[in-house]
């Protein structure tokens, strides 16, 4: 895409002062928008009040791991709660999605699968909209296995591919198959990864990611309940979509990439490998080790974030055991 394509499109997606039109009619019809898994509502809150100060979306997959980077970004942005006051899981009433504030840092669980982030994105873009966010970036932080990376370093998504190799989302919608590009943004990967340090304990690869709609045989493991290939077979495999340049292996960047995408939201997945793939299946580090792990996306997510906002990046004292 030329460079005049690309501002055209990004004239269309954003309005003058960078908040995001929506590609549907129909919501600025209505007379107001519940979005239901969020316990939130355009009639029921100010959304804009709420919200229009968002800058940073971050989301990954579990509630007490989302409350935690939460906690982390506010320490490094030196954000204060107004006294008397506390973090509060804004989403609680739905018993779905977890969502904490953090000034201009908004987070999110967005459970395990495309069908649970896409629930959630749908939400999330409409309440960008709804609040007048400028110009927001979308993080997702999660895990993923690495395809001849060990565990404990980080993979950037360069782009998302399903299981077959094919790069787009594909949702039936009104009995037609519809596709959806799975792109990245680029240069937000690329300033990513130039973020890390060279005493970080982890290395940081851009690659592209396949997204499968399963942990077990979608991703060729030998240990789910069911297995009808040998362990030559599953090799195979690995090994031929490792000469694709595929290097890790999840189950929502592609449903991330291809909503950001179509929203003209920049958008990046920086997961931590938890295992080699072509060493293994079973997920057998032990917990406090992975739990480690897990702060290294939220490390250079955070640094991306600080170093945005014009705050210093100094590099978080934090111990690192090794396996
Ligand atoms: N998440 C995945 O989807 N696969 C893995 O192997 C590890 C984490």
């Amino acid at each position: 895409m030329s460079s005049g394509d690309k501002r055209e499109e990004e004239d269309n997606d954003r309005f003058p002062d960078g908040a995001l039109r929506l590609r549907n009619p129909h919501i600025s019809e209505m007379e107001q928008d519940i979005l239901y898994h969020l316990a939130l509502g355009s009639g029921s809150h100010d959304l804009q009040e709420m919200f229009s100060d968002v800058r940073f979306v971050c989301m990954g997959g579990t509630p007490k791991r989302m409350e935690q980077f939460a906690y982390y970004i506010m320490d490094e942005i030196g954000y204060k709660l107004p006294a008397g006051t506390t973090l509060l899981d804004i989403s609680f009433q739905s018993y779905r999605y977890s969502m904490y504030k953090v000034g201009p840092v908004l987070c999110f669980s967005h459970g395990m699968g495309i069908p649970s982030v896409g629930i959630l994105l749908h939400e999330v873009i409409k309440l960008m909209y709804h609040a007048k966010c400028r110009d927001p970036i979308f993080f997702r932080l999660g895990t993923c296995g690495g395809i001849g990376i060990e565990g404990g370093n980080l993979v950037i998504s360069e782009s998302a591919v399903d299981g077959l190799l094919q790069p787009y989302l594909e949702l039936p919608v009104l009995g037609q198959m519809q596709r959806r590009p799975a792109v990245l943004d680029r240069q937000l990967a690329h300033d990513l990864k130039n973020l890390r340090r060279e005493d970080d304990p982890f290395t940081v690869t851009v690659g592209k990611t396949m997204c499968t709609y399963d942990f077990y045989e979608g991703q060729g493991r030998l240990d789910g309940a069911f297995c009808d290939y040998t362990e030559e077979d599953k090799l195979a495999f690995l090994r031929k979509i490792h000469a694709e340049n595929v290097v890790n292996m999840e189950m929502e960047s592609l449903c991330f990439a291809a909503l950001c995408h179509h929203a003209g939201v920049r958008g990046a997945v920086v997961c931590v490998t938890l295992l080699n793939r072509l060493h293994g299946d079973q997920v057998s580090t032990p917990k406090e080790v992975l739990n480690k792990w897990q702060e290294y996306p939220q490390m250079l997510v955070a640094r991306y974030i600080k170093k945005a906002l014009g705050l210093p990046v100094a590099v978080p004292q934090r111990s690192h055991p090794q396996v």
